[in-house]
């Protein structure tokens, strides 16, 4: 049984949650995709209210549901995407040279997934160990010859690791931050383990282009919290974790990587990056101010209400709509705008898991791209809209039938 508890103060500092920033009501878990045969029930729903503590501006849910119920079967397996498997491959070549990396080195991923990223470092001759909470993924990255533990990740993991092995040299923590409900907890084990000389490197999509480009559907409930530099820092430096260096990466719409350690020459033997660059421009954005939190959900609704209008003025119109793209995204993206199965025929994914399911909450079934180019939709809205234009060539029949290809954030446009 999933539940959800309710927070009342910051998952970090313990200031007042009191600055509203995304408020969507009640809404199914994004990945929690519906089998056929479940069509009729109605899917469990919770709060999905993204707030702002008013002393360290981290923004957050004011609710947790469970992360044992979400994350220990996670079906998402890394090396499906073969973008992602080149940004590892760079990773490594460049932390293999920057930091010296070698055979005397030892390097942990936390939430390491299916191996994709340390298999690397296999490769390279460097002693290395993933810590991943979800069993059956692990047990592929074992299987691969990547050394890995089934734990989520921690002080007493920590403790554990370095007892064995002693401190890490590089420690990656890349898409994990945000799902982590015991923020603490999981940063103070990234200091323990990195020990007096240590780096950690985390990466995490940035806050500030979330708001710039009101990036709204990367909110759900598998998403605790919402990362900026102003705030990462904070909380990096409470465990005595100073930021020595970032870097701005294209990936999930533009993320950060924030490189950090206890030695504060690290800098300097390292490089900073776009470390003024990125605390100049969230100073210029006023992310350590109340306003620009505030300002937020009415862009959001203004973005919801241009697409209901839309699908309301296609419907009047006699024309059928479907979607491409079924992933957490497009869920909060079509249960914001409480979209229903009478209003979009299918979606279309490739990932073989997910067809012939039912979306959460809208029910909308899920089918082979070629099962959407058979149902020859009068438009179809690409809800990936950070991949749009690749899935627009994917799609490029329906332009040939006359058909659009659309997008609805941050603005309802032709593709
Ligand atoms: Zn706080």
């Amino acid at each position: 049984m999933t539940t959800a508890a309710r927070m009342s103060h910051c998952r970090f500092c313990n200031g007042a949650l009191s600055i509203p920033f995304c408020d969507l009501g009640e809404m199914p878990l994004a990945n929690a995709f519906v089998p056929l045969e479940r069509g009729d029930a109605a899917d469990p729903m919770f709060p999905l209210n993204a707030v702002v503590c008013e002393r360290c501006y981290l923004v957050q849910l004011d609710h947790v549901v469970d992360a044992t119920a979400i994350f220990s079967d996670y079906a998402y397996f890394s090396s499906f995407s073969s973008t992602w498997l080149a940004h590892a491959a760079a990773f490594t070549r460049d932390a293999t040279a920057r930091y010296g990396l070698g055979a005397d080195s030892f390097v942990v991923e936390v939430a390491s997934n299916d191996g994709y990223l340390l298999r690397n470092f296999v490769a390279a001759g460097v002693p290395c160990l993933g810590i991943e909470p979800a069993a059956n993924v692990a047990a592929v990255a074992v299987a691969s010859g990547v050394p890995t533990e089934v734990a989520f990740f921690g002080v007493d993991c920590a403790r554990r690791i370095v007892a064995e092995r002693g401190p890490a040299g590089l420690i990656v923590a890349n898409n994990v931050l945000a799902h982590v409900p015991d923020v603490n907890d999981f940063v103070a084990g990234l200091a323990i383990l990195a020990g007096s000389a240590g780096t950690v490197s985390i990466e995490a999509p940035h806050l500030l282009a979330l708001m710039e480009q009101t990036q709204f559907d990367t909110i759900y409930h598998e998403h605790y919290a919402y990362w900026s530099l102003h705030a990462m820092r904070q909380v990096l430096a409470a465990h005595g974790l100073l930021v020595y260096g970032v870097e701005v990466l294209p990936t999930h719409g533009t993320s950060l990587r924030v490189l950090a350690s206890a030695d504060t020459s690290a800098g300097a033997r390292y490089g900073r990056f776009a470390l003024a660059a990125v605390e100049a421009a969230e100073t210029a954005a006023g992310l350590g101010t109340p306003a620009p939190y505030r300002d937020f959900e009415p862009k959001v609704r203004a973005i919801v209400s241009a697409f209901r209008a839309w699908l309301d003025a296609e419907r009047a119109a006699g024309r059928r709509v479907a979607a491409y793209g079924a992933a957490a995204k497009g869920n909060t993206f079509l249960n914001a705008a409480r979209v229903t199965r009478d209003e979009i025929v299918c979606v279309a994914d490739r990932n073989p898991v997910k067809q012939n399911t039912l979306l959460p909450g809208s029910h909308i079934p899920v089918v082979s791209p070629e099962a959407l180019l058979a149902a020859r939709p009068d438009d179809v809205l690409i809800l990936p809209w950070n991949i749009a234009s690749e899935i627009a060539g994917e799609l490029r029949p329906v332009r040939e039938w006359g058909g659009h290809l659309l997008v609805a954030v941050p603005d309802m446009r032709a593709v």
